[in-house]
């Protein structure tokens, strides 16, 4: 695919979502919120994480504070979660080496967030994406990873080639939508469940649900 045809791709989806805020996780104010959020929506929908959020940001809302529990307190406030008690020991490894190696600021780069407990290469960078708008990279989750099949856009399927793949033909300004919206795109249209092609979908091009197709999802 040319990088022409990718750009347009992308400005079609940002055409459908004028209005749509850069994260669907809710609750948070503050660079450490919205990582802890992150952090919790692995394996998880943003809607599930909300869920919980209020009450663990308005018992720890910062590094500090969240270092004075103990893992099992912070467990107790996000039991919904998929893999809570590993999670939970993610949150408070991470605010202690906040405080103790950061003195206190979540870092801005990548490789200075994968030392966080809980934090890898596609935290790091959504995180980085939705916080400040930096176009560190793409961060690969399921939605992109189907949407980026499906449109024809990579051949790959580990988040790591597929991200890499996103990040050759789109040019490094516009990174950060990407992450925005393919996740949206996915989400509400592209949907792994939900029968395709339909009413909602513009890439009329888009071959994988022509029938005869070899679909590989
Ligand atoms: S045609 Fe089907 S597979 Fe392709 S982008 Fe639209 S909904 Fe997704």
């Amino acid at each position: 695919m040319t990088r022409a045809k990718a750009i347009e791709i992308l400005d079609k989806m940002k055409k459908l979502f004028p209005d749509a805020p850069v994260t669907e996780l809710t609750n948070w104010e503050t660079d450490f919120q919205l990582l802890v959020a992150i952090i919790l929506s692995a394996q998880m929908t943003d809607k599930g994480v909300n869920k919980v959020t209020k009450a663990l940001f308005a018992k720890y809302p910062t590094p500090t504070a969240m270092t004075s529990a103990d893992h099992r307190e912070i467990y107790d406030l996000i039991p919904s979660i998929n893999f809570a008690p590993t999670k939970a020991k993610y949150l408070l490894g991470t605010a202690k080496t906040i405080v103790e190696k950061y003195r206190g600021q979540v870092p801005q780069t990548v490789a200075e967030l994968m030392i966080l407990p809980g934090v890898g290469e596609k935290t790091a960078k959504v995180f980085l994406s939705s916080f400040y708008g930096y176009n560190v990279g793409i961060g690969s989750d399921t939605h992109v990873l189907r949407v980026a099949k499906r449109l024809g856009l990579t051949q790959e399927t580990t988040p790591s080639k597929v991200s890499a793949d996103l990040e050759k033909i789109y040019p490094k300004n516009r990174w950060h939508e990407v992450n925005q919206y393919f996740v949206l795109y996915g989400r509400y249209i592209c949907t792994a469940k939900a029968p395709v092609p339909n009413d909602k979908c513009v890439f009329e091009f888009c071959s994988y649900c022509h029938p005869g197709y070899d679909k590989h999802d």
